[in-house]
C-alpha cells in the first residue's frame, strides 16, 4: 500500500495518512510498529510521554526499510519547557531512539500558564539549524498562540497535531493553517472507537461506498485536508485503516459526517489544560 504525501512548508514530504503508537509499548509494541510498517504506513508518532521512543526506535532497524523511507515524529513534554531544556529533551529522545536524526518534532502542549513555549520553540529552530531535528511544528496550538510564535521569531510550525475527529472538525482552526501554510495533523482521529463508528450516518456512508466505518472516518480527514494517526494494535486493522486512497466520499456525505460535531471529547482545551 503506498500512502500518498503533500510538501510542507519546509520543502519536505509529509504522509496523508501516519500511525500512532500512544500505548504500543514492550515487545508487542514494537512488533505492532513493525506491522505497521509493512502495511505501508511511513510516518510514525510517538512522544516521549507515551514511554515507547525506544520500541518506536527499534521498529524503524527491525523493518529493514531504508532509515530516510521513514519519518518519526516525537514531541518534547511540558517539564522540558525552554531554550536549553528543548535541546535536552530532543538528546533524550535520540539516544532513546537510537537515531540520528528526529524527522518531525513537535511541542507537544503549549502549557501557556507555563509560558515557556516560545524559548522552546527557539530551542528548536536551533535544533533545526544543527541538524538534529529536520521538521518542527506544534501540537494543540491555539490560533493566537500559532500568531505569537510567527510574531515572535518568523519560523511557521510546519505542523500543528490536534484533537480532530468528526465530532470535533476544527474548521476555523483548518481554515487558519490553510491561510498559513500549517499542515493539520488529526489526534485520536477514530475518537479513540467510542461511539463514534456506530453512528448511524457512518454506517450509511460506509455502506454507500462500500467501505468500514472505520475507512470512511479516516478518509473524511484525509479529503478535510488533514493527516489522520489512527492506531491500532492489530495487524488487519492497521492494513484497513491504511486503505483509504482508492475511494472517495462526496461533498454530502463530508457534509453528513461534519454535521456530528459536538466539540472536544476529553477536555483537553489547549488554553487550560496542560501535561507535564
Ligand atoms: P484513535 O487512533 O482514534 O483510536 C484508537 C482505538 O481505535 C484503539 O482502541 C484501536 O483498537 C481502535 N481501532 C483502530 N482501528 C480500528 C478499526 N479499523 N476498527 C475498530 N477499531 C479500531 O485514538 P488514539 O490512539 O488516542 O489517537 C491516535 C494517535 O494520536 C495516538 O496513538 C498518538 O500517537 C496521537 N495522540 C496525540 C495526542 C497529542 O496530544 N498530540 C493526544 C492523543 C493522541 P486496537 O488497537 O485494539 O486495534
Amino acid at each position: 500500500m503506498t500512502i500518498p504525501t503533500v510538501t510542507l512548508n519546509d520543502g519536505t514530504s509529509f504522509p496523508e495518512l501516519g500511525f500512532g503508537t500512544y500505548k504500543l509499548d514492550g515487545p508487542d509494541g514494537v512488533d505492532a510498529v513493525v506491522s505497521a510498517i509493512r502495511a505501508g504506513y511511513r510516518l510514525l508518532d510517538t512522544a516521549v510521554n507515551y514511554g515507547n521512543e525506544a520500541e518506536v526506535g527499534e521498529a524503524v532497524r527491525r523493518s529493514g526499510l531504508d532509515r530516510d523511507d521513514l519519518i518519526v515524529t516525537t514531541k518534547i513534554p511540558g517539564r522540558d519547557h525552554g531554550y536549553d531544556e528543548a535541546i535536552a529533551s530532543a538528546r533524550g529522545s535520540l539516544e532513546r531512539l537510537g537515531l540520528d536524526r528526529i524527522d518531525v518534532l513537535l511541542i507537544h502542549w503549549p502549557n501557556p500558564s507555563v509560558d515557556r513555549y516560545l524559548d522552546t520553540w527557539r530551542g528548536m529552530i536551533r535544533l533545526r539549524e544543527d541538524g538534529l531535528a529536520r521538521t518542527i511544528g506544534v501540537s494543540n496550538f491555539t490560533e493566537p498562540m500559532l500568531t505569537r510564535l510567527v510574531d515572535e521569531t518568523g519560523v511557521v510550525p510546519a505542523v500543528n497535531q490536534v484533537e480532530l475527529h468528526p465530532y470535533f472538525p476544527q474548521a476555523a482552526l483548518r481554515a487558519f493553517h490553510a491561510a498559513h501554510g500549517i499542515r493539520t495533523e488529526s489526534w485520536s482521529p477514530l475518537a479513540r472507537r467510542s461511539e463514534l463508528l456506530a453512528e448511524p450516518v457512518i454506517g450509511d456512508v460506509a455502506r454507500e461506498v462500500e467501505v468500514t466505518p472505520t475507512q470512511a472516518v479516516l478518509r473524511w480527514h484525509v479529503q478535510l485536508g488533514s493527516t489522520p494517526i489512527p492506531k491500532s494494535a492489530t495487524p488487519a486493522r492497521q492494513r484497513e485503516n491504511a486503505d483509504l486512497f482508492g475511494f472517495t466520499l462526496t461533498d454530502e456525505q463530508m457534509d453528513a459526517i461534519s454535521a456530528l460535531e459536538r466539540g472536544r471529547l476529553w477536555g483537553g482545551d489547549p488554553d487550560t489544560h496542560e501535561e507535564m
